[in-house]
């Protein structure tokens, strides 16, 4: 039995992105005003004081885990800081031209009129990283404890299932599961209120989530993944503030996918192509479908003599307001993306983010004021949430991502009628299309599907071999490989610890999952981390982890057709470094 120390804090907020940052200053800042009202005596209850806060955050840094594209709408941060600009908020550019894409294999067709939103003239262009860094450093300002290398591994109950809190990772346990010298047992950070902010797929909101039912009678959550590079380009060839979206080559007509090109300062450019994670066709690798993006002609043009500086992947909860769920349990809110407040149809998710997080802080303060941390207060943040402008942006698209489910085509329809008709549906989507992502991966012995092949003929590791990727080589300066471009993700983690990437049966990878899929998890995976290698002693192919390659973005969890993989926290401080990104 380890013996662990017991830190009582008052609110802790699990993952240090725009959410929790916003929620934890917020949080200061109202409890101020309720103090300052309540000392003019303006018939507020009583004083809530100095509460102690923290925000936890896996990476080494605020901003090392944090990925996105970005072209943020102001309308939050205005609320939580109207005076952000001049409060420092690193800002790269303004937008001032938006154009839509439509791409064939060697053509662009631009769109005369940018899809209402598609719009983003007058927003900003920035890196979240950099945001984050900076609203982290406003919290400590503000007397709130930031706590980076600190993984939240378990989220800690009483006899009721009320949460008190969460246990952090132990550090220094080898991957033989033995302690090491530096061994140091994780603490039990205990909270009267404790938000989940962990971003995409969040581990502890996935076992929350489970245990509590948060996501019953709400329909299964859909996913992509965004893979992103940093490039230094010519001069020239791509404005700042200039904002490109794309949709068409490569992706099929029946995978959700698009791309993005965001022009920042000093003639660096962000790129990056999504993925919808409910894929059908198993050989889809996202990492390939976004360096084939880059071979159209196009784009190639704006690519040409410059340099990739960065790169990165991170999963994306696409399903929207009605894969939303239960928002508060006893002792706990969830807010931000791990919670589904993105808009899939804007693919923007700070400014939703953002305003979560400043309800949640809103309803925690209530709670403190009634000194109740159980769901008969915490249930005002999903009152809260409806009552806002978050509810009026979510509803109208609550229809977006399942309209795609039937192809590019039937989603480009259903959704210009949504978008006329406040987001009604309009019969292309049936209740059936509404499954959890992985459940349309087809199985490659499928008959009806347009991709069948044999296993024999499937790409190994990251060689494009196969018919979809046939014409894309790795030729480390327009398309590089995944090792090449996890080097530039800057990811660390320590080898000697237990992986942090839970096989639950690995006997299923190389036996059905072979046979079925080829081992998706192969292509899936945007870092190489997963490789089928023949091992002479079984005399077939097993799988190997390299875990340590992992860039958090949590596709494995998400898109494993048997959903065998379980992503836990490693080791604190282990991961990307997305410095900048
Ligand atoms: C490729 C891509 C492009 C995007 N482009 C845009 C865009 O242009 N505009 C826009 O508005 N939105 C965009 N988004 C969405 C936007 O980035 C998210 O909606 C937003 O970052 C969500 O904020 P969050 O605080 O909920 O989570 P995150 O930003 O994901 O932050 C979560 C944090 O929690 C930490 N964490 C997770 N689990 C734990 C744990 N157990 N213990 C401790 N720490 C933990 C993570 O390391 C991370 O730092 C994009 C997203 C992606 C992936």
């Amino acid at each position: 039995m380890i013996e662990r120390e017991q830190l009582e804090m008052d609110v802790v907020f699990v993952g240090a992105g725009p959410a929790n940052l916003a929620a934890a200053l917020h949080l200061k800042n109202e409890i101020k005003r309720h103090d300052d009202l309540v000392e003019k005596g303006a018939g507020k209850s009583r004083k809530i004081g100095n509460l102690e806060i923290a925000v936890i955050e896996k990476g080494s840094f605020v901003g090392a885990h944090i990925l996105s594209g970005a072209v943020m709408d102001p309308i939050a941060i205005r609320e939580l800081m109207p005076d952000f600009l001049a409060q420092g908020c690193p800002v790269d550019s303004v937008v001032t031209e938006d154009a839509a894409w439509y791409l064939t294999e060697k053509r662009r067709f631009n769109a005369p009129i940018v899809p209402p939103p598609l719009k983003n003239k007058g927003k900003y262009i920035l890196s979240l990283s950099k945001m984050c860094e900076w609203l982290a450093e406003k919290c400590e300002e503000a007397g709130i404890n930031i706590f980076p290398e600190f993984p939240a591994s378990e989220m800690l109950y009483d006899a009721n299932d009320a949460v008190i809190g969460v246990r952090t990772g132990d550090k220094g346990i080898g991957k033989d599961g033995k302690h090491k010298p530096n061994f140091e047992p994780g603490v039990d950070l205990l909270a009267k209120v404790t938000v989940l902010g962990e971003g995409s797929r969040g581990s502890l909101a996935k076992q929350l989530t489970a245990r509590l039912g948060l996501d019953d009678d709400k329909e299964p959550q859909v996913f992509s993944i965004g893979v992103k590079e940093l490039w230094e380009v010519h001069g020239g060839n791509f404005p700042e503030g200039k904002v490109v979206h794309t949709l068409g080559f490569p992706s099929d007509t029946r995978t959700y996918g698009g791309g993005w090109i965001y022009g920042l300062k000093n003639n660096v450019i962000s790129i990056g192509y999504v993925t919808g994670l409910d894929y059908e066709d198993p050989m889809i690798d996202p990492h390939a479908e976004f360096q084939k993006f880059k071979t159209h002609p196009k784009i190639a043009a704006i690519l040409k003599g410059g340099k990739m500086i960065k790169y990165g992947a991170k999963s994306i909860n696409a399903g929207g307001y009605y894969t939303m769920p239960k928002l508060y349990a006893d002792g706990v809110l969830l807010v931000g993306d791990c919670a589904s407040f993105l808009n899939g149809q804007r693919i923007k998710g700070i400014h939703t983010a953002i305003k979560s997080g400043m309800l949640a802080a809103e309803t925690i303060l209530g709670a403190f004021e009634h000194e109740d941390f159980s769901s008969k207060t915490l249930r005002y943040f999903d009152e809260k949430v409806n009552l806002s402008w978050i509810y009026d942006e979510l509803y109208r698209v609550r229809n977006f991502h399942g309209s795609f489910q039937k192809g590019r085509w039937s989603g480009l329809i259903n959704s210009g009628l949504q978008h006329l008709t406040g987001g009604m549906a309009w019969g292309f989507i049936s209740k059936e299309d509404h499954v959890a992502g992985y459940e349309r991966m087809q199985k490659l012995s499928s008959k009806s599907d347009g991709f069948s092949r044999s296993a024999q003929e499937t790409p190994k590791g990251d060689t494009p071999a196969d018919g979809r990727y046939a014409k894309l080589a790795f030729d480390k300066q327009l398309t590089f490989d995944k090792i090449t471009d996890v080097f530039h993700a800057g990811v660390a983690h320590d080898e000697d610890q237990p992986s942090h990437l839970h096989v639950l049966d690995t006997e299923i990878c190389a036996t059905r999952c072979a046979e079925e899929y080829a081992n998706p998890c192969q292509r899936f995976c945007p870092a190489a981390v997963y490789e089928m290698e023949f091992d002479s002693k079984t005399e077939r192919n097993e799988l190997k982890v390299n875990f340590s390659n992992c860039v958090h973005c949590k596709t494995c969890d998400i898109a494993d057709p048997y959903q065998i993989i379980n992503w836990v926290t490693p080791e604190g401080g282990g991961g990307p470094n997305y410095k900048g990104m």
